[in-house]
């Protein structure tokens, strides 16, 4: 068990013992125990929804890192549809970026694409310090 889990845990426990003595107040011992039964699936559904959207809110707002001239943010990144298997950008300053994946790329006045950064699972990483071989992942 992780600090995240014991913590869920600890916030399930809660709903369902709170659930559960509301239920045994009103109606009994059998109604108090299906409460803390219901509190402690309603707990974990709310952290599941919590994670859903957190997991959306990154993938559709926070999910791309300062531009090249450390001037945009995220939100100052605008859509411009696809190319190939990836989404163009184009940033406040003008320049165009093509995410792949987890992978970011600047694009070129001559179409080609560079490496800019790539996402490891918690942060935008620069490519000067992806190896070749991570590249295909
Ligand atoms: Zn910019």
């Amino acid at each position: 068990m992780n600090i995240f889990e014991i913590a869920a845990f600890i916030f399930n426990s809660i709903i369902a013992f709170m659930i559960g003595r509301i239920l045994y107040a009103q109606y009994g011992i059998m109604a108090g125990l299906c409460g803390v039964i219901v509190g402690y699936l309603l707990g974990v559904c709310i952290l599941k929804s919590t994670l859903l959207v957190a997991w959306f809110w990154d993938r559709i707002f926070l999910s791309l890192p300062l531009c090249r001239r450390g001037v945009c943010t995220a939100r100052h990144y605008k859509r411009k549809g696809t190319m190939g298997d990836g989404i163009l950008y184009v940033c406040a300053c003008g320049d165009r970026y093509l995410k792949r994946g987890q992978r970011l790329f600047e694009i070129g006045s001559d179409d080609t694409l560079k490496l800019y950064m790539r996402y490891d699972g918690h942060n935008w990483v620069r490519s000067d310090n992806i190896k070749l071989s991570d590249l295909d992942t």
